[in-house]
């Protein structure tokens, strides 16, 4: 284990568990629609390109990169700065995503999409942090509920490192305070 790690939270045994699980519902509900995957830079990369190999149906691959800002009242603010190629209207869009925190980022993408004529929009999360939400937000999918901890690992990075863990975990204390 990478010495700056204090425990383990999920280790890749149980993350292929629970995705080959999260697989087999989106593989029975989107046989036959060809949706557009989008993954959310950066963090979701790892997560979304293991999903995404356990996906059956034809499928088109078209990550977004967007970004927070916290506005002089704290009220948040997404910014797309990566945007689709694809065009969405009367397609169905499914966004992946490496974990949900505030709920900002995906129900501004999510209403983004709705905006530009999806035929629908769901979510696919590895991970759920619902005690810090703030804005009314549920992914249709995710892998765990997780406390609120700050985590790292399987494409989650503390100031760009630990991305490449093959597992989440969480980060020592003394290395961020
Ligand atoms: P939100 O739901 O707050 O709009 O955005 C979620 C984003 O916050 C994630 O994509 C991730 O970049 C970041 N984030 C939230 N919680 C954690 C965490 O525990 N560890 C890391 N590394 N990033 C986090």
């Amino acid at each position: 284990m990478n010495s700056d790690i204090e425990k383990v939270l999920y280790s890749q045994d149980q993350l292929n568990q629970r995705m080959d699980e999260m697989a087999t519902e989106l593989n029975q509900k989107y046989q036959g629609q060809e949706p557009i995957v989008v993954p959310v830079l950066n963090g979701a990369m790892i997560f979304a390109s293991d999903m995404i190999k356990r996906l059956t149906f034809n499928l088109t691959i078209d990550p977004i990169k967007a970004s927070s800002y916290a506005g002089a009242h704290s009220t948040g603010q997404v910014k797309i700065v990566q945007d689709l190629k694809s065009d969405v209207k009367n397609r169905p869009v499914i966004f992946m995503e490496d974990i949900i925190d505030t709920g900002r980022t995906l129900k501004a993408l999510t209403e983004e999409m709705k905006l530009r004529g999806a035929k629908s929009v769901e979510v696919v999360a590895m991970l759920d942090k619902p005690a810090i939400r703030v804005v009314d937000f549920h992914a249709d999918y995710y892998g765990f509920q997780v406390p609120d901890a700050f985590l790292v690992g399987y494409g989650l990075d503390y100031n760009g490192l630990y991305r490449n863990l093959p597992y989440i975990g969480v980060l020592k204390h003394e290395i961020y305070a």
